[in-house]
Order: C-alpha cells, then structure tokens, then sequence
C-alpha cells in the first residue's frame, strides 16, 4: 500500500469531504474528515491542511485536488559536522530503513523515564516529515499527544517502556547513574522492537546520543549486554533522522500521560522540568501526603527534594 501527503487550502479540504459525502467515516483524532472509496483512504489533518492519501496509487487519488494547491517538498535536513567518533551514522541512513531510540523525562523532577524505538522504512521517511513528525522538543504538548495516535494508528512499528519513580529510585539508591538506566532503557527498547521487525529490511539503528559510546557500551555490557553491530550514536539525532524523531515524540506523549495519572494520584497537578515552581508542588505533596509518597511520583535524589523539604 502507497502513501502520498499534500497540502491544500481550508476551501480545497471543504470540497473534498463533499466530494467524498457517500465514503465517510469516523476521522481519527486531529482530523477533519476520513472517506475510504475503493481503492484510497482519504484523511485530512485541519490546521496543517495536510492530506494523506493512502491505497493502491495514492498519488492519481491526489492529483485530481492538486490543481493548485502546492504539493510540499521539503528536502531533509542533513548534518554536515564531521563525525566526533567511529559510532557516526553513514548519511545515507536517515533515508534508508532504520531504528531510531529517544527518552524523555530525565530532566524532570516528577515523572518516569519513557523510551521509545521505532522502525522507519526508507519510503515512510517523507509522509511521517509531511505530517510534521519532529523533534518533541519543539511540537505543543498537545500535538504531541496527537501525533503521537497518528503514529501509533499509522501501525508504524515501535516499543515503548516506562521507567516507573518508585523503580528509577531503588536502582539509584543500588548505585546505578541516570546514564546507566538510560543506555539500558535504549538497549531493552531497541531489542524488543527488533524482536518484533525480524523480517523487515534494517540499514541501522541510530541512538540519539546521551553519553559518549565507550561509556554506553560500558553500561551494558556491565549488565551482560552487547550492541547490535549496526548500530550508530549521534547527538541531537532527531533533527536529522524522522524516526528517532518519531522516537522522540511517542516517548513524550508517554510520559505527559504519566504525568497525568500521577496528578491524580498526587491529588495536585505536576508540573514538567525542575525549577522553583516544581519545589513548591513538592512541598505541597509532603504537607499533604508526607515526604514517602514523593517516591511513587518523584526522582527523590534531585535536589528538589531537599528544597521542597525546607519549604515545609
Ligand atoms: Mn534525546
């Protein structure tokens, strides 16, 4: 099955879904409208004007509203920067099939860790950069969450896992650094998503890179693991390969859910990062629940801890 995204203007879209009137159904969230004829699914997303056609030849469904609406082309970014270490990804692998693998949450007081791989092949690379599939760090929470069910509803393969406080907190009073839970978050992602693409096409599996290799290869293997020989670091990886971008934003969607659900359970909302404000919540949680509970929500062994303690 092809797949072909264009953008059209709010009048083009409010033609279309009359056009389609007979073949609508229910729209996935963020949409506008989804018509299935026979031989394309149409779903149009509403503020991007983007519109994904998806079936047999896409493209011929896409030509008949392509009049004159500007079909986008962006070329993707490549990095230039010379690589710093062996473990740099060949260019051609952000437009070949590949595995990309982001975390979120680590600088945050409250809240897991969350990470997430996912599987990209080469002929996806454009339509997932069409529906604006990018670094998490600069989409709106919202549409995090959104893109995030377009992903998982588009059956893009992928794992995720969640590092929950209460367990983030016993490996590190074991011991253990945040970098090492992180290089073994990726690891365990990555391994488990390969378990489930075994007989797809794979040119790489690119790590967005949190610590130097050496000291990556050094975390897992102190826990009797060994890399993956196609696999490549790099930093701030996002902006270059989709689908550790695609990484990044199902991780981070991952984790607001997390927040959400320990709001509740706190009994007062959460807030992201570890600034002043997130000491005040703190505070508020130990008046109200004592400083024990901080376990089930929190990375105790920030220094927010203490200053929250001393606003009791
Ligand atoms: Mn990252």
């Amino acid at each position: 099955m092809g797949q072909y995204v264009a953008v059209f203007s709010k009048e083009v879209i409010a033609e279309m879904k009359k056009h389609y009137e007979d073949y609508l159904e229910a729209p996935p969230p963020g949409a506008v409208f989804c018509a299935r004829t026979r031989h394309t699914v149409i779903t149009a997303y509403g503020k991007s004007g983007k519109v994904l056609f998806q079936g047999e030849h896409p493209e011929m469904e896409a030509e008949k509203w392509s009049g004159d609406s500007g079909i986008v082309e962006k070329k993707p970014k490549v990095n230039k920067k010379p690589p710093e270490h062996s473990f740099a990804p060949p260019g051609s692998l952000f437009n070949n099939n590949h595995i990309g693998s982001d975390e979120s949450g680590t600088g945050d007081y409250f809240g897991p860790i969350t990470t997430c791989a996912v599987y990209v092949q080469a002929e996806q690379i454009e339509i997932l950069r069409e529906l604006g599939i990018q670094d998490s760090k600069v989409i709106k929470d919202k549409c995090i969450v959104e893109l995030s069910q377009l992903l998982v509803e588009m059956n893009i393969p992928y794992s995720l896992m969640i590092l929950h406080n209460e367990k983030y907190n016993r490996l590190q009073q074991s011991g253990w650094s945040q970098g090492k839970m992180k290089a073994m978050l990726h690891d365990s992602t990555i391994k488990s998503l390969l378990g489930k693409i075994r007989a797809e096409p794979l040119d790489g599996i690119l790590i967005d890179q949190f610590c130097s290799p050496e000291i990556y290869l050094g975390h897992i293997a102190s826990e009797g693991s060994r890399l993956d020989t196609r696999t490549y670091f790099m930093t701030k990886a996002e902006n270059n390969s989709i689908a550790v971008a695609a990484g990044s934003v199902i991780a981070r969607a991952a984790f607001l859910r997390e927040m959400e659900r320990l709001s509740k359970i706190a009994g007062v909302t959460l807030k992201k990062g570890a600034s002043a404000k997130v000491d005040a919540v703190a505070a508020r949680v130990i008046r109200e629940k004592g400083e024990s509970f901080l376990n089930q929500i929190a990375k105790v062994h920030f220094a927010n801890t203490g200053k929250a303690r001393g606003m009791v």
